[in-house]
C-alpha cells in the first residue's frame, strides 16, 4: 500500500451511577420521555449544578486502570454550541485541566503487542436525544426531545494516533469495554449507546510523518462499524489522494446499511466552542491518599489476569486471552477450576460448547444455565473416565436443559462408558468378522481404513466405548 492509515479514538462511556452529573434524576434507560428531569439538567435559569461524587471516583478508577496521571487539581469548562437536544447551549465538560491524562494500553495485534497511548480522560454530561417521527431527520415530519439522558455522566477517553489499522481500532476499543467492564463504572451496553466512538481517520504516504488532514466519524457504537467504517474511509480517502485530490477536514457520518460514509459538516475546531471554565462548580481536587485508596480497591485487570492464566495453568496467551476478555467469563473459569476440573479442559468447553451454546442463544455467560460448579463436575467425570469427551457433548446438552446434575443425567441415560475390555474386545471381534473389505485394505497397508471399523464399533456402542480401548484393541486384533 501507498498510503498508510492514522487513526485515533475518542471514546464516550456512560457512568454507572444511579444519578446524573450534577443533580439527583435517575439515570435509568428507556423510561418515558422527559419523566427523568428538572430544572438543574434542563438548564432552566437559576439553578446550580452540584457534581456527583462518585462521577469524579468513577474517573479516577477508570484512570488508574488505563496507566494514567491522576490531575490533582481538575476544573470543568462550558464548551459552547448550538442544538435541541441541549438545552443549556453549552455542555459541561473538561478542557484543559481533565482528571486524567498521559495512560496507555496494550493490545494484541498480528505483529504482537501494541501501545496505544491515551491522551486525557475527562467528565462530561451527555445530552438529550431527538426522537424523530420518521427513520431518519430527512424524512421526518417533526422531531421530540427527549431530555432524559442530558446530564447522564460521560468520560471521554482521548487516545493518541497510534492506530494504523481498522483491526487495531477494533482491539483497542474492545480492550478499553473490558477494563470499564472489569473496574464496574459502566454497563458498555454498546446498543444502548452506553459505549460509542469518535473515529478520526487520515492517510499519509507510507513511511512520512506528517499527519494529513482527518476526517470524523460520530457515535460508532459496535465494533464491527469501527472496522467497517475505517476500512470504507482509507478506501475512500485512498482514492481522493490518488486521483491527485484534497481530503476536506470534516465530520462524517458513517450509514450501516449502505455500508458508506456520507458528509455532515466541516469540522470544528476548539476555538469554534468558545470554551471557558465554568463558574458554578468548585475545582476538584483530589489527594494522593485518595488516589492510592482507589487503586488498592480495584480489581485484577484483564492483562494481569492473563498472565496469571498462563503461568499458572499453562494457557496458550490466545485462550487466556479470551477467557479474560470479560470479568463475567474470568470468574466464571476460576469457579470451574476451583470445582477441580482441569484448566485446559475447562478453557476448551468454555470457548467451545459454552460459547456456542450461548451466543446461539443471544445469552451472557451470567446467565448460562449450566453453571460454573456442574461444568465443572462433568469435566472431572471426563477426567476419570467415566464418561468420554464425545459422550460429554451429550451431557452438557441435557444439562443446558434441565438442572440435573451430570451423575444423575449419565445415570439416567446409562451413558457410561464401556472401559471393561472383555466387552468391547467381544464387539471389536464381531466388527472385524462383520467388515472383511476395511480389514483386507487395512491389511494390504491402508492404515486409515482401521477408522471405518471404528465408527461401525462406536456406533453399535452408541457412543460410550473408550476410543483409546477400541484403538488399542483393534490394532492388537489387525496387527496379529
Ligand atoms: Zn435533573
Amino acid at each position: 500500500m501507498k498510503y498508510e492509515a492514522v487513526i485515533g479514538l475518542e471514546i464516550h462511556s456512560e457512568l454507572k451511577t444511579n444519578t446524573k452529573i450534577f443533580c439527583g434524576c435517575a439515570t435509568t434507560f428507556g423510561a418515558e420521555q422527559n419523566t427523568h428531569v428538572c430544572p438543574v439538567c434542563l438548564g432552566l435559569p437559576g439553578v446550580l449544578p452540584v457534581v456527583n461524587r462518585r462521577v469524579v471516583e468513577f474517573a479516577i478508577k477508570a484512570g488508574i486502570a488505563l496507566n494514567c496521571t491522576i490531575n490533582k487539581f481538575s476544573k470543568f469548562d462550558r464548551k459552547n454550541y448550538y442544538y435541541p437536544d441541549l438545552p443549556k447551549n453549552f455542555q459541561t465538560s473538561q478542557y484543559d485541566l481533565p482528571i486524567a491524562e498521559h495512560g496507555y494500553v496494550d493490545i494484541e495485534t498480528e505483529q504482537g503487542k501494541k501501545r496505544i497511548r491515551i491522551t486525557r480522560i475527562h467528565m462530561e454530561e451527555d445530552a438529550g436525544k431527538l426522537v424523530h417521527s420518521g427513520t431518519t431527520i430527512k424524512d421526518s415530519a417533526a422531531s421530540n426531545v427527549d431530555y432524559n439522558r442530558t446530564g447522564v455522566p460521560l468520560i471521554e477517553i482521548v487516545s493518541e494516533p497510534d492506530m494504523s489499522t481498522p483491526q487495531e481500532a477494533r482491539a483497542y476499543m474492545e480492550k478499553i469495554k473490558s477494563i470499564l467492564e472489569y473496574i464496574d463504572v459502566s454497563n458498555c451496553r454498546m446498543e444502548e449507546g452506553n459505549l460509542r466512538a469518535d473515529l478520526n481517520i487520515s492517510l499519509r504516504p507510507a513511511g512520512t510523518k506528517e499527519l494529513g488532514t482527518k476526517a470524523e466519524m460520530k457515535n460508532i457504537n459496535s465494533f464491527k462499524a469501527v472496522e467497517d467504517a475505517l476500512t470504507y474511509e482509507i478506501e475512500r480517502q485512498e482514492e481522493i489522494l490518488e486521483d491527485g485530490g484534497h481530503i476536506v477536514q470534516e465530520t462524517r457520518t458513517w450509514d450501516p446499511n449502505r455500508g458508506v460514509t456520507l458528509s455532515m459538516r466541516t469540522k470544528e475546531t476548539a476555538q469554534d466552542y468558545r470554551y471557558m471554565p465554568e463558574p458554578d462548580l468548585v475545582p476538584i481536587i483530589t489527594t494522593d491518599e485518595e488516589i492510592e485508596a482507589y487503586r488498592k480497591g480495584l480489581p485484577e485487570l484483564p492483562d494481569a489476569r492473563q498472565a496469571r492464566l498462563e503461568e499458572k495453568f499453562g494457557l496458550s496467551s490466545y485462550d487466556a486471552g479470551i477467557i479474560t476478555s470479560s470479568r463475567d467469563m474470568a470468574e466464571y473459569f476460576d469457579a470451574v477450576v476451583a470445582e477441580g476440573a482441569d484448566p485446559k479442559l475447562a478453557a476448551n468447553w468454555m470457548m467451545g460448547d459454552l460459547s456456542k451454546n450461548l451466543n446461539s442463544e443471544g445469552k451472557e455467560i451470567k446467565d448460562s444455565p449450566v453453571d460454573a460448579k456442574r461444568l465443572g463436575k462433568m469435566i472431572q467425570l471426563i477426567e476419570k473416565g467415566t464418561i468420554s469427551s464425545k459422550i460429554g457433548k451429550e451431557v452438557f446438552k441435557t444439562m443446558w436443559e434441565s438442572p440435573d446434575d451430570p451423575e444423575k443425567i449419565i445415570k439416567d441415560k446409562g451413558l457410561v462408558q464401556i472401559t471393561d475390555t472383555k466387552e468391547i474386545e467381544a464387539i471389536v471381534d464381531s466388527v472385524i468378522a462383520a467388515n472383511p473389505k476395511p480389514v483386507a485394505d487395512y491389511k494390504s497397508g491402508n492404515k486409515k481404513a482401521i477408522g471405518a471399523l471404528v465408527g461401525q464399533i462406536m456406533k453399535q456402542t452408541r457412543g460410550k466405548a473408550n476410543p483409546q480401548l477400541v484403538n488399542q484393541l483393534l490394532a492388537q486384533k489387525l496387527d496379529q
